[in-house]
């Protein structure tokens, strides 16, 4: 953990959203009437069904998408008047599909990720390579053909390159999609004690609760729930949101919720 410290640094940031809308042009809202607040260093999972709006939470919170209502605010600053270079050294995101068709080795893809604050990294620059690839699980893959990787090595080096922005406040939409089960627990661990804030979709409930300091539940582009992992993934809300019948009860040996889920005519 003292090299996920190192590399990411620790200026995490607070992150508001006040009121957040979005859609496309000419569209219908695709989200309306967002609102938390993220400490500094907080985990929040963002979860919902498929269509929910995860992916479009996000992208207004990397600035990809305009807001069309509310405000996004990073250490009380609107992130719409951010310079792109200053955006760049806070906020990392991690997509949900990375491209293949770089043509550029593993290490040339994580070096993109120090752009942002080129001129002022100098000898570290190899360390923090080394590192990144480390706390990936990635050593030996520096000279790999980044489009000749498996989808979970791939996603690894994007996870990889976002932690050697430095990133204040790191997005990541759906990073354990192709990752096996070992590296998904691998991956949630360190996201939950990097010394950043995190905001992070995920399919898995029984991840969320166990890692996330908040869970954000949307549903039709709305928030329904926000609170802690146990307060919001309660049987009743899990069917309502996700139309699945629930047993939730305690993992013999880790103590963490366990989540059975299965089918329930009625919900
Ligand atoms: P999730 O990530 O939760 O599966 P998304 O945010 O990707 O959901 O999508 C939410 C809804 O918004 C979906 O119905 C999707 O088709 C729609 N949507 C997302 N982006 C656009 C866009 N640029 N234009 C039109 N519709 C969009
Ligand atoms: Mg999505």
């Amino acid at each position: 953990m003292e090299l996920a410290r190192q590399l990411v640094g620790a200026s995490p940031a607070r992150l508001t959203v006040d009121g957040l809308g979005w859609g496309p042009r000419g569209g219908p809202p695709i989200l309306s009437g967002i609102s938390f607040v993220l400490e500094p260093g907080e985990m929040l999972a963002v979860v919902g069904p498929n269509g929910a709006g995860k992916s479009s939470l996000l992208r207004t919170l990397y600035r990809f998408h305009r807001p069309s209502t509310g405000v996004v605010r990073l250490d009380g600053e609107d992130i719409q008047s951010m310079r792109p270079r200053a955006l760049a050294r806070r906020v990392a995101a991690v997509l949900q599909e990375p491209a293949s068709d770089f043509g550029l080795t593993v290490a040339e893809i994580i070096e993109l990720g120090y752009t942002p604050h080129q001129g002022r990294l100098g000898a570290m620059h190899d360390q923090r390579l080394g590192d990144a690839l480390a706390l990936m699980g990635l050593t030996g893959f520096a000279a790999r053909d980044f489009a000749s990787l498996s989808g979970g090595e791939k996603q690894r080096v994007m996870i990889a390159r976002a932690l050697v922005q430095k990133p204040d406040l790191l997005i990541l939409d759906e990073p354990t999609n192709h990752l096996d089960i070992r590296h998904q627990l691998e991956v949630l661990d360190l996201l939950a004690r990097l010394p950043t804030t995190v905001v992070v979709s995920l399919h898995d409930l029984a991840l969320a609760s166990s890692h996330a300091d908040r869970v954000l539940v949307l549903e039709h582009g709305r928030q329904v729930q926000l609170g802690r992992p146990l307060e919001v993934l309660t049987p009743a809300i899990i069917r309502q949101t996700f139309a699945v019948g629930v047993a939730i009860d305690s993992h013999p040996a880790t103590g963490r919720p366990r989540f059975s889920f299965h089918l329930d005519r009625n919900a």
